[in-house]
C-alpha cells in the first residue's frame, strides 16, 4: 500500500513551489491507487501566519484536491514528540545544550551544509545552570546514504556536514526534523516527494528513524522552483499565493513546471479534465533534477 503526503507550513498561503510539491505527491500517490494524506506542520506558532492553515486547505480545495482522512496539526503533537524524545534519552542518544547561537558561532570552526557545526561543547563540559536545555542528537559517525527517485544517490556523513543537531529547541519546540520522523511513521507514509530544498535534512531524518527502528520512506525530491530572479521561490521571499480564479491554468503551469509535457490544447479547458490528463499520463521520470525558472 502507497501512502504519501503532503505537509505545508502554515507560514503563509500557497504559493507556486508548493503547489508542485502538492501535485507531485497527489499525482505520485494516485498513480500508484494509494493514499494521499495532508498534514499541516504548524510547530512553529510565533513564525505562522494566523489563518493561513484554512486557507491552504482551501486553496487544496479550490484546486480539486481531495486526502484521505483528517488532517493533522503538528501543534496538537506534543505528547508524541515528548514520549519519541525520552525514548531517545533512555538510550543515551541525546544530550542537554545551553550554548547561546553566539557561543556556537564563536566556538565552532567548521561550516556544514546546513550552518556551523556545534562543537559538541555541552557534551565536553559542564552545562550552564538555570538555563532552559535544548536537546541535541549525537550524529556519532553516522554515515547515511540513500537512492532519491529523482536525484539520485546522496550520501552525507552527519558528523561532518551537519553535526550534533537540535531536536527540541530551549524554546520548548520541538524541532521540524524530529516531528517530520515522528508523524511519517505514526502516518504510515511510504513515499516522500517534495521539494529539493529538504535534500539536506533527510539524512538527518533516515538517521532519526534508524535509531528508533522506524521504516524509511522511498523519498523523490522535486526542483525547486525560482523566481526569474533565480531566487527560491518562497513565502519568505514573497511569492504570490497562486490564483484559485485560474486553477486549470496554473495546474497546467505545475505540470509543465515538473516535465510532464502537458499539451497547449488542454491550457485552456476545465480543472477537471486538466486533471484527467495528469492522472493518465503522469511519469515520476519525467522530472528533471533541476530547473531555472517558475514558468518558460
Ligand atoms: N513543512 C515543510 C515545508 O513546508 C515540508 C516538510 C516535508 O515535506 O517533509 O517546507
Ligand atoms: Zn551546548
Amino acid at each position: 500500500m502507497y501512502i504519501g503526503r503532503f505537509a505545508p507550513s502554515p507560514t503563509g498561503p500557497l504559493h507556486f513551489g508548493s503547489l508542485v510539491a502538492a501535485v507531485a505527491s497527489f499525482c505520485e500517490a494516485k498513480a500508484h491507487r494509494g493514499h494521499w494524506l495532508v498534514r499541516m506542520e504548524d510547530l512553529d506558532k510565533p513564525r505562522e501566519i494566523k489563518g493561513a492553515a484554512d486557507t491552504i486547505l482551501h486553496q487544496l480545495e479550490a484546486f480539486g484536491f481531495e486526502w484521505q482522512g483528517k488532517v493533522i496539526y503538528q501543534s496538537l503533537r506534543h505528547d508524541a514528540y515528548a514520549e519519541v524524545l525520552q525514548q531517545l534519552k533512555n538510550k543515551k542518544l541525546v544530550y542537554p545544550c545551553t550554548c547561546t547561537r553566539k557561543e556556537i558561532a564563536d566556538n565552532s570552526h567548521q561550516l556544514g551544509v546546513d550552518g556551523v557545526i556545534y562543537p559538541q561543547t555541552c557534551l565536553k563540559h559542564p552545562l550552564k545552570p538555570h538555563v532552559t536545555a535544548a536537546w541535541r542528537i549525537k550524529t556519532n559517525q553516522a554515515e547515511i546514504s540513500f537512492n532519491d527517485a529523482i536525484q539520485g544517490n546522496i550520501r552525507q556523513m552527519l558528523s561532518q556536514q551537519i553535526g550534533d543537531f537540535i531536536l527540541k529547541r530551549a524554546d520548548g519546540l520541538f524541532a521540524y526534523q524530529l516531528a517530520v520522523v515522528v508523524d511519517d511513521a505514526a502516518q504510515g507514509i511510504t513515499h516522500i516527494v517534495r521539494g529539493a530544498d529538504l535534500l539536506d535534512s533527510t539524512p538527518r531524518q533516515i538517521y532519526l528513524q534508524q535509531m528508533l527502528s522506524y521504516n524509511t520512506q522511498q523519498y523523490a525530491h522535486i526542483p525547486v522552483a525560482n523566481d526569474v530572479a533565480g531566487q527560491k521561490l518562497s513565502k519568505q521571499t514573497l511569492a504570490e499565493p497562486i490564483d484559485t480564479n485560474d486553477a486549470s491554468v496554473t495546474l497546467w503551469k505545475a505540470l509543465h513546471f515538473l516535465g510532464q509535457q502537458p499539451p497547449d490544447e488542454i491550457k485552456n479547458v476545465i480543472l477537471a479534465e486538466v486533471w484527467h490528463w495528469a492522472l493518465t499520463h503522469w511519469n515520476l521520470a519525467y522530472i528533471p533534477k533541476l530547473r531555472a525558472r517558475a514558468t518558460e
